[in-house]
């Protein structure tokens, strides 16, 4: 298979075609509604109505870290026992819900009824609730509907569904673009927009876009790169709109980002030496931040349970970049289709495992002991009382990390869990306490 861009340097043998360990059991992951939480802050004028339970909107509530009376542009429209037994018509109630919220709020330009659990157990049909509702605030208002239940695979799937549930609504357009997709810091996704313009590509979209009344359309002059390894069934819904995929790594540390921007620059014709001007002087900043970090991952071992997605395009930096070695990279899921290009860069060793039965994956690890373990929350207090050092995957998805100038930033999370442990050892070593 031709690729758009060159990896003079990968190994000989990487893991595309490794076995690939498949487990189903118990798992510990946080839900898709998860999600909510950076979702809406990119998207300024949307507003996320969860229809679930108390434990969904304590969920929302303590991730975002807000109290409901401080207006956030999420809410919980609770379903009651009465619901739940089909004692209430839930659509009625929704209905009425919804009227409160958009006459309160006339910000709003699109509403996401966004399915949990409960709302999925009584099967509330969502998608029936949101053709009704659009029908009745339209053009003001768009209202679609995704789910973010636990009953899925993990909690990046949320952002997964959303972006894919407004592909469809999204008009036609026969305009060569490119569109970036995944939902990116403001300050990072300015960085990415500006790089591209560096390189002389015109036409940039954003999906999600920040406003609703961004030009954002899809069709098949359509090019999509994208910006994170979870969003499989929205590049499947772009395809079938007629867009055409991107194939690259994913742009997490300075080689990362540079094959993603050069497969992005072979698409649009860019010449080797303007890619080259554009993209030096980040290339140097970013390495030699990263190699700051290293100082302290370089040698060391490193373990992932499978929780935010992003494991193998982050072992691949962290292997490629840090000196790292990584003992078992475990997926949700794995979309070789979209990380193969990563898999391809990760030299043969690691047992790569998809899916999860906690406990056997906690018996490798014990046994395992590496040098750093990644993993949910739910796992990591154990973990660190067993003296292991771990680091919390959600934090991934917090903070910004893609691209040239987080590159530094993004080593620095790991390496921080192994530098307070020995500090924390330096300091008593008697009892041998350490922290995440
Ligand atoms: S959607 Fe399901 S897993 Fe998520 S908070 Fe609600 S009940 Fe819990």
């Amino acid at each position: 298979m031709n690729r758009p861009f060159t990896l003079s340097d990968a190994p000989a043998k990487g893991c595309r075609e490794a076995p690939v360990l498949k487990e189903r059991g118990q798992r510990e992951v946080f839900c898709g509604l998860t999600g909510i939480i950076w979702l809406h802050r990119k998207m300024q004028d949307a507003f996320f109505l969860v229809v679930g339970s108390r434990t969904c909107a304590h969920l929302l509530q303590s991730a975002a870290g807000v109290m409901i009376f401080a207006e956030p542009r999420f809410g919980t429209a609770i379903l009651e026992e009465k619901d739940l037994a089909g004692l209430a018509d839930a659509h009625d109630e929704l209905d009425r819900e919804v009227e409160r919220l958009l006459a309160r709020r006339p910000d709003i330009r699109r509403l996401f009824l966004v399915g949990s659990c409960p709302s999925e157990v009584i099967k509330l049909d969502l998608s029936r609730a949101a053709e009704r509702l659009t029908r009745k605030y339209a053009p003001h208002v768009a209202v679609l509907n995704y789910s973010g239940s636990g009953i899925e695979t993990t909690f990046t799937q949320g952002e997964d569904a959303c972006l894919e549930s407004m592909v469809p609504v999204l008009p036609e357009s026969p305009e060569r673009q490119l569109l970036l997709v995944g939902a990116l810091p403001d300050v990072v996704e300015d960085q990415a927009l500006s790089l591209l313009s560096a390189l002389g590509i015109e036409t940039v979209r954003v999906l999600p876009s920040r406003r609703a009344d961004a030009p954002l359309a899809v069709g098949e002059g359509t090019v999509f790169a994208l910006t994170q390894p979870f969003l499989g069934e929205t590049a499947a819904a772009l395809e079938r709109r007629g867009a055409r995929r991107i194939d690259a790594p994913f742009p997490f540390g300075e080689e990362g980002t540079t094959l993603w921007l050069r497969a992005v620059a072979a698409e649009f014709g860019v010449s080797e030496e303007r890619f080259e001007a554009v993209t030096a002087a980040p290339r140097a900043r970013a390495r030699l931040a990263v190699a700051a970090a290293a100082e302290t991952l370089e040698g060391r071992s490193i373990f992932f349970f499978p929780d935010s997605q992003l494991e193998i395009p982050l072992a691949r930096f962290l292997t490629r970049e840090c000196g790292m070695r990584a003992i078992e990279i475990g997926a949700p899921y794995i979309h070789k289709g979209l990380v193969g290009p990563d898999l391809d860069l990760i030299e043969e060793g690691p047992l790569l495992s998809e899916g999860q039965d906690v406990d056997k994956q906690l018996d490798r690890a014990r046994a395992a002991r590496a040098d750093l373990t990644v993993c949910g929350l739910g796992l990591a207090n154990p973990l660190e009382a067993e003296g292991l050092a771990t680091k919390w995957a959600i934090e991934l998805v917090f903070t910004p990390v893609h691209f040239y100038e987080q590159a530094g930033d993004l080593a620095a999370l790991f390496a921080r869990p192994l530098r307070r442990r020995e500090m924390l050892k330096a300091l008593a070593p008697a009892t041998g306490e350490a922290a995440g």
